[in-house]
Formats: C-alpha cells, structure tokens, sequence
C-alpha cells in the first residue's frame, strides 16, 4: 500500500501570506482575524498588495505600517511603477523606510485601464527591474519580485520573460514570487528554465487557494494561467454549497502543495484573499504548527 496522503510531509517549510488592503471597517476586522490566526505559524513575512494605479496607496500604507508596528511579523509592501514619476514612488520608499518596512515587492503594474496596453509613465520607472534599481539606490530594502511560470501575456516568448525576470534579480531583487498556477510541473518545467537561465535566487511558488471559481476562472484568463479541465469538473455544481466548496478547494490547494514538495519545494507563498481557514488547513497538512511565542509576539 501506498503511505498515506501527507504522511511524508515533515514541516519543514517556510510560508508567507499575501493580503489585501481592506476597504471597509468590516474587511479590516476580517483582515486582522486572519493575521491573528496565521500569525502563529511563522511567517517569514506578510506582504500587503498594492491597487492598480496606486489606488490604494494610503490603505496600503496604513496595513503594513500598521503590521509593522503592532506585530513581530516581518511586513513588506508591494508597490507599482504604474501613473507615478520615480519622485512619487521614491517617496512612498522613504515612508515604509521611515515606518520601519524593510521588504518591498517591486511589481512594474497594470495598465490602469483593462486592455490597455502598458504605458510607462513620463518620468516614472519603465519596469518593475528599473524600480528594483531604483529602490536599491535607496535603502538596503529586501526586494522581492513578480515571476510567471505560464509566461507573461506582455512576453513575445518564455525565454523573453526569464531574461526579464533575470534582469530583475540582477538588480538586486532577493526572492520571485509566482503568479498562481495549477499544475506542480508548471512549476518544475519554470525553476528548471531558470536554473538554466543562471538564476539562483529564490523562485517561491504562489499558491492560490480557489474560493470562487467563476473568478479565478476570470483571473487566469487575464494573467495567461491555465485553468485544467479538470478542475472545473470538480468545482461543478458546488456554487450553492460554500462550505462543500471550500473543503475542495483546501484539498485541491493541499494536494499541489505537497506534489511540490516531493519535488523539493520548501517555500510556499499563499494568497489568502484575507481569509485565514483554507491557507491555515494547507499549512497544517503539510506538517505545519503554531510556533511557540509566535502567538504572543502577534499579539
Ligand atoms: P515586469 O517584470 O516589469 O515585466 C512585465 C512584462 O513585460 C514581462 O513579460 C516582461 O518580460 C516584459 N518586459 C518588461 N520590461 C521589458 C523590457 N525592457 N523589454 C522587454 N520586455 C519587457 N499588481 C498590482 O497592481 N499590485 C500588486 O500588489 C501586485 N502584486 C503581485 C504579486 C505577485 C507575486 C505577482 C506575480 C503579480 C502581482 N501583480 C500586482 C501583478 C503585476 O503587476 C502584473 O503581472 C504586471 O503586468 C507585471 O508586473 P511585473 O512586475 O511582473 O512587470
């Protein structure tokens, strides 16, 4: 017989969670809940994303600024080059410097209007390599970057876009982080091509635990992600049964993550959509748990 699921998983992995500012005082409390509740098992940081066009810049602010103050988690910030010269966006460095935040996530951005093509601002970062450098000139910030396993819509090919995200990491970038994806060889097929390519730094697999599917359907046709056939199959007929719903998305998240750990991944990234449950059950079925003083520390 086969050992049973999860029985070689021995915890020894490192996560990180990706929130979103919130929008309302209701959202905030949920947020809060969930960094109280993933607090526990160690993040090596919670990063805050940052809305197309710097919409949320203030919200994004005040979230990690404010996690940067009232936990021991270590906090990073995600910032775009998109509608802002490089004196704005300087700017906004020297804040979360000033506050304490030592981690950004450089991202180039969005065009701020959907099906636009990527314009660069006048005066602004060209790319999220140039704001790499840019931020380096700076502060001595960690700096983690954006990849894509599927290949960027913008890339004219995959070679294109791993020279792009070598670019990246030769300025100075510590870590890339990937856009979600649904197949563990997805990702071995990237951090070969990589590893060819003469990256060595970090590649940490984004995993996106699937709350909705209509709208990760809507996601992955956007960002170029491949949604497998039988995936759909097996979120069918579950829309009027959340709960149902959340249990197949936990297993289906689970079974990548540990899939990607027999082929030695140890770092995860989870973007939690702000819920805590599905990434904390993911957490703990590949072997993960509370960490003494970790609790008290985030209090
Ligand atoms: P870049 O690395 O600059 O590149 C984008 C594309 O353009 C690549 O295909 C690259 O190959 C091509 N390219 C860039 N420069 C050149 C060049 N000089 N020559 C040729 N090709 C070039 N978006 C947000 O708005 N806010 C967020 O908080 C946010 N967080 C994210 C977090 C993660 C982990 C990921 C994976 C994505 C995130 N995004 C976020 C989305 C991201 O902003 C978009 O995917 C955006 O379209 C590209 O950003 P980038 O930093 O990867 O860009």
């Amino acid at each position: 017989l086969a050992a049973p699921l999860f029985a070689d998983v021995a915890g020894d992995i490192e996560v990180s969670f990706e929130f979103f500012p919130p929008k309302s005082e209701k959202m905030e409390e949920t947020l809060w809940e969930s960094i109280q509740t993933l607090s526990p098992l160690g993040p090596r940081f919670v990063s805050v994303t940052y809305g197309a066009g710097g919409t949320t810049r203030e919200r994004t602010h005040n979230t990690v600024a404010r996690i940067a103050r009232e936990t021991a988690i270590p906090a990073a910030a995600h910032l775009t080059c998109v509608e802002a010269t490089k004196a704005e966006i300087d700017q906004v460095a020297e804040e979360y410097w000033a506050a304490g935040v030592r981690h950004i996530v450089a991202l180039r951005g969005d065009p701020p209007r959907a099906g636009e093509k990527y314009a660069t601002h006048p005066g602004g970062y060209e790319n999220a390599a140039d704001l790499v450098t840019g931020l380096r000139k700076l502060h001595p910030f960690e700096i983690s970057v954006a990849a894509y396993p599927e290949c960027h819509p913008d890339s004219p090919n995959p070679g294109a876009d791993i020279d792009n995200l070598k670019r990246k990491i030769d300025a100075g970038a510590t870590r890339a982080i990937t856009q979600f994806f649904f197949e563990p060889d997805t990702f071995f097929r990237f951090r070969d091509d990589c590893a060819k390519a003469g990256i060595s730094a970090e590649i940490v697999p984004g995993i996106m635990p699937v709350m909705n599917f209509a709208s990760v359907q809507r996601m992955s046709a956007m960002c170029g992600t491949d949604v497998p056939v039988w995936m759909g199959k097996l979120f069918e007929g579950l829309d009027e049964h959340p709960a149902a719903r959340q249990l197949v998305a936990a297993t289906l998240a689970a079974e990548l993550c540990r899939k990607l750990y027999a082929g030695d991944v140890r770092q995860f990234h989870f973007y939690t959509l702000n819920r805590a449950e599905l990434s904390y059950a993911i957490c703990h079925l590949l072997g993960l748990r509370p960490k003494v003083g970790a609790a008290l520390a985030a209090a």
